[in-house]
């Protein structure tokens, strides 16, 4: 949990640069390791796709397998077609077609859901890639060798300085892979961040095709990432809460054997939360708990919000003593009353009349109505163990709900 910094939409973004800048500083040295590995280092990315689509079946991420299942296709076409020099043969039609269809190919994956490999979403999905590859060849074979002369000097166009690849395919991916990069800076998905590593990965090594063994080594590179995303996303799964995917009561146990000398435990209940389902129904309650989670997770840096079950939040202050962090209890209870929430279903009235007087109040904004919570706190000054915390701050928790609810009491 420490390592918080990893998952973050920056390190995501710059970990893949970072990989490729090594790999062209270092260039050198990795054609010397390849080259007395030979063998070994240029089957080692199908080995890693292969594992890694094996592996994404036992966490069911059939995303992580359909792109390790399109990175194995680009590689083995890289491995068996693109080995001649460029100018020769349909060498370059051949390497335009991989740069144009796998960014595609990577766009098609967002518009499925996660499941096991074993599924019709997956089938269908090879079969779409399937389909670019007949598409593929059909063209080739339409293709005569000396036919493709003129298509070189005008529509594919080449700068070579730049990269032996036309240079419209150059621009092509360049911008698919920052629009890959922009999924990921805004919402920082495991999946976004497989994408952007992948597209990029892939690009430089068509860009750069003429540089000796940069497939093997940035298919390998994307390969190991694309192990590691997966294991973080197995994790995330275990330790995130899947409906407010914020983190829940795993990833709170796991934290609670990690407290400093002192620290504060609030407990955050939301107020008539029965009522407000029975009222709106559950869907609309789901709403609630999303919103307020993501309410709750403004509060400061240093805590962490998690939910600890039902409509129930934890917020754990590591290094502060309860009356330290009352102001800002106070400030995330005053945001959630003060802030109207819209309701989906403009017809539903309040059944009940504790919820329907919170929405009298809002009058004219009729299909507005407002939430609030209580929230107990307790810090580990008085007491031994992290149990007896919890306890002291679910008490100050019910002091609250006696009192009239929507405050923050202390232990
Ligand atoms: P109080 O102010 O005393 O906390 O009243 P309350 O109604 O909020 O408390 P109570 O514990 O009686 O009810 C909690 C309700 O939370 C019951 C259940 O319907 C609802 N709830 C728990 N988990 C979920 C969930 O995941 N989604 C939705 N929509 N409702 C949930
Ligand atoms: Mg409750
Ligand atoms: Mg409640």
């Amino acid at each position: 949990m420490s390592f918080r910094i990893v998952t973050t939409n920056w390190f995501r973004l710059t970990l893949p640069l970072l990989i490729v800048t090594f790999a062209m500083v270092c260039q050198n040295q990795i054609v010397e390791l390849t080259y007395s590995n030979r063998e070994i280092i240029t089957s080692l990315p199908y080995a890693l796709f292969i594992f890694t689509i094996l592996l994404a079946h036992a966490f069911k991420q059939s995303r992580i397998a359909m792109v390790s299942a399109t990175m194995l296709l680009a590689y083995w076409v890289i491995q068996s077609r693109l080995q001649s020099p460029l100018s020769t043969g349909t060498t370059i039609f051949e390497l335009s077609l991989l740069t144009l269809l796998m960014p595609i190919s990577l766009l098609l994956v967002l518009s499925y859901r996660d499941a096991s490999i074993f599924s019709k979403p997956f089938a269908l999905y090879l079969f779409k890639l399937s389909v670019f590859f007949i598409w593929s060849w059909i063209t080739l074979s339409y293709i005569h060798e000396d036919g493709l002369d003129d298509l070189n000097n005008t529509f594919l166009f080449v700068w070579p300085s730049v990269s032996q690849l036309p240079f419209i395919l150059v621009i092509f991916s360049l911008a698919m892979v920052l629009i890959f990069s922009i999924f990921l800076m805004s919402r920082n998905n495991i999946i976004d961040a497989v994408l952007y590593t992948t597209a990029l990965l892939s690009s430089v090594t068509y860009a750069f095709i003429h540089v000796t063994f940069i497939s093997s080594t940035l298919f390998s590179l994307a390969g190991i990432l694309l192990l590691l995303y997966l294991i973080n996303a197995s994790y995330e799964l275990a330790f995130n809460d899947n409906l407010t995917d914020i983190p829940g009561r795993l990833a709170l146990e796991s934290d609670l054997r990690h407290l400093g000398k002192v620290f504060s435990i609030a407990m955050v209940d939301i107020d008539h939360f029965k009522s407000f389902n029975d009222s709106y129904g559950h869907e609309t309650g789901d709403d609630v708990l999303k919103l307020v989670a993501s309410k709750l997770q403004k509060v400061g840096k240093k805590a962490r919000v998690y939910r600890y079950g039902g409509e129930e939040f934890t917020i754990l202050f590591k290094g502060r003593e309860a009356p330290d962090t009352l102001s800002e209890l106070e400030e995330l209870r005053a945001a959630l009353e003060e802030y109207d929430m819209v309701i989906r279903n403009k017809d539903a009235r309040p059944k009940n009349d504790k919820v329907g007087s919170k929405q009298r109040k809002a009058k004219a904004k009729s299909n507005t109505v407002n939430i609030t919570i209580s929230i107990g706190v307790a810090d580990n000054l008085d007491f031994d163990t992290v149990a007896e915390v919890m306890k002291a701050a679910d008490n100050a928790l019910y002091k609250a709900k006696k009192t009239g609810r929507n405050k923050v009491c202390s232990a």
